[in-house]
């Protein structure tokens, strides 16, 4: 890391649990790498704190991220929301524009991104299985339907998340359904899956779809839960010889959206992919 200074700025992680986080490592790399005066460093604090922290770094000229259980929250906080925002509920980049504190939820540009690099392609026309209805899968819902994917099915434990998380994206030319469980998915065929619920978080969590049991086709799979060695679906579905990638290329760019919002410049993408150990 560059010497600290008295102009160094200060970009801050605000979430609990923060510890684990590997955005400190990608997003100080960006800076070291560009010769830019300033450290990212990750934040523990809780709901009482975060309005006051937010603003005030920002106000210190600074920025950063927000991370569970505050996206809601700091996407009340902020001055000036993003459209993801407002659409989303949720903000997970904050910086100074203007003089007001602006905020935007990148987790839809990095689910974008993330789907594009998958299929090779921009998801426009594509049909997409959606597993999950919380936080990340508002996100990816977002940018599919921002993208104009041609059908979307929504299937998640509690399917009234779903029939809300449906009904707060509906958009004009894209369908949006939702299915009460695996089994109602028999015969169909999707361009990709997506894993947005918390399943493979740990070893031993069961698949979130099996296609052959589900009886369903997917000609790819894409996981925004990450883990060390990748998630028991990614290397299953892979295995099967599906093209099947992480949560790491999400993670890597929301960062870089992010970035983009607090410098106004094109983020050094390849260090940070270095730096996170993306393939
Ligand atoms: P969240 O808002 O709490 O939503 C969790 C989702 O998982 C809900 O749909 C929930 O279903 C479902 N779920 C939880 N336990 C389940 C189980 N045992 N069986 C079936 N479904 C279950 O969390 P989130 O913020 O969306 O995060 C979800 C995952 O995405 C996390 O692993 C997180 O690390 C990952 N994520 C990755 C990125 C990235 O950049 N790669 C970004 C954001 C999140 P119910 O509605 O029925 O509770």
């Amino acid at each position: 890391m560059t010497a600290i200074t008295a102009g160094t700025r200060l970009f801050a992680l605000l979430g609990d649990p923060v510890a684990h986080s590997l955005s400190p490592s990608f997003q100080n790399a960006a800076f070291r790498s560009l010769g830019l005066d300033a450290v990212f460093v990750a934040l523990r604090c809780g709901a009482d704190e975060l309005p006051g922290l937010l603003r005030g770094i920002a106000a210190a000229g600074g920025g950063g991220n927000v991370t569970v259980p505050h996206k809601a929250l700091a996407a009340r906080t902020v001055d000036r929301p993003s459209d993801a925002v407002r659409r989303t509920g949720a903000c997970n980049a904050y910086w100074m524009e203007d003089d007001v504190v602006a905020g935007d939820n990148t987790d839809v540009a990095g689910a974008r991104a993330a789907v594009a690099a998958l299929l090779g392609r921009e998801p426009a026309g594509a049909r997409v299985l959606l597993l999950g209805a919380g936080g990340a899968a508002s996100a990816t819902l977002c940018a599919l339907a921002d993208a104009g994917a041609e059908r979307i099915v929504v299937a998640n434990r509690t399917p009234g998340r779903a029939q809300a998380l449906a009904e707060r994206f509906r958009t004009p030319g894209v369908r949006i359904d939702v299915v009460d469980g695996a089994d109602a998915l028999a015969g169909e065929r999707f361009d990709l899956a997506v894993n947005s619920t918390s399943l493979g978080l740990k070893a031993d969590d069961p698949l979130p779809l099996d296609p052959e049991a589900a009886r369903v086709t997917v000609d790819a799979v894409l996981d925004l839960v990450y883990a060390r060695g990748e998630t028991r679906w990614v290397r299953e579905m892979r295995a099967r010889g599906l093209p099947a990638a992480d949560g790491k290329e999400m993670l890597l760019r929301q960062g870089a959206a992010a970035f983009s919002r607090w410098w106004g410049m094109d983020p050094p993408l390849d260090v940070m992919r270095a730096a996170l150990g993306a393939p």
